[in-house]
């Protein structure tokens, strides 16, 4: 057994026996991996923030190549969001961007840019007043290093890119104008793909879209994460609180 060193940020945990805790986390060297720390939940000395979904943590452990999870030796908390934990829309906000990375990446697979959109995702979230607008920013940039983003800016079916409302298809995420679209999906207004483009070329707080409200925020969202689902063939369980959630 070896000892290696890692940087993580916690996607998911969940007790394992009686004071364990097993966590799935995105390592910065070595892609996603799944840890247990030992007596955790019972422990009075180590904080259970470490385990908390979001928290960045340095990591010591027990390497083994025919092993599927690994033993914590030591960890220290790098980063413990204390200001998202008042906030409902906060959590489910960062609940929906951490399992789209749970569930969207392989074990072992590598990915700096990932991971860098992620710690800066768990940032901003704890930042942002509009958690929503910053989920729809944070799945389009990951879909878009996944290589999944295709060209936005025109209808898929006629070509026109004037178009005032539109739907995403969700087997290829491409655009529908109102003339395509059929009659049965909820048509999102034009603000939507200005909101889109400008996602793609400027940084999330220099953002300033007065037209594009929640209500197309959570549209995007649907189609989105049912792009995702339907792409990866996967639930992302936490979409239902962002979609439902009036606060
Ligand atoms: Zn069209």
């Amino acid at each position: 057994m070896e000892i290696q060193k890692s940087t993580g940020i916690v996607l998911s945990s969940r007790t394992s026996g009686e004071a364990d805790l097993f966590c799935r986390i995105l390592t910065k060297e070595c892609g996603k991996r799944d840890f247990i720390i030992k007596g955790l939940k019972k422990s009075k000395r180590r904080s259970q923030s470490a385990a908390e979904p979001g928290t960045v943590l340095k990591l010591i452990y027990y390497f083994s190549e025919t092993r599927s999870s690994f033993i914590v030796k030591e960890f220290e908390v790098l980063r413990y969001n204390f200001d998202i934990r008042d906030n409902l829309q906060k959590i489910f906000n960062l609940y929906l961007i951490l399992e789209t990375v749970e569930k969207t990446s392989g074990y072992n697979d590598t990915d700096r840019q990932i991971f860098d959109l992620l710690a800066a995702g768990i940032d901003t979230v704890s930042k942002t007043d509009s958690p929503v607008n910053l989920s729809v920013f944070f799945i389009l940039h990951l879909l878009r290093l996944q290589g999944l983003l295709p060209d936005m800016k025109k209808c898929k079916k006629c070509g026109r890119t004037d178009y005032r409302e539109f739907t995403l298809d969700i087997s290829d995420l491409c655009p529908l104008c109102e003339n395509c679209s059929g009659s049965r999906m909820k048509l999102t207004q034009a603000s939507a793909r200005n909101f889109i483009e400008d996602s793609l070329t400027q940084k999330f707080m220099h953002l300033n879209n007065p037209d594009f409200n929640r209500d197309n925020a959570l549209n995007l969202i649907f189609y989105l994460v049912m792009f995702i689902e339907h792409y990866f063939n996967i639930e992302i369980k936490s979409k239902k609180n962002v979609l439902s959630s009036d606060v």
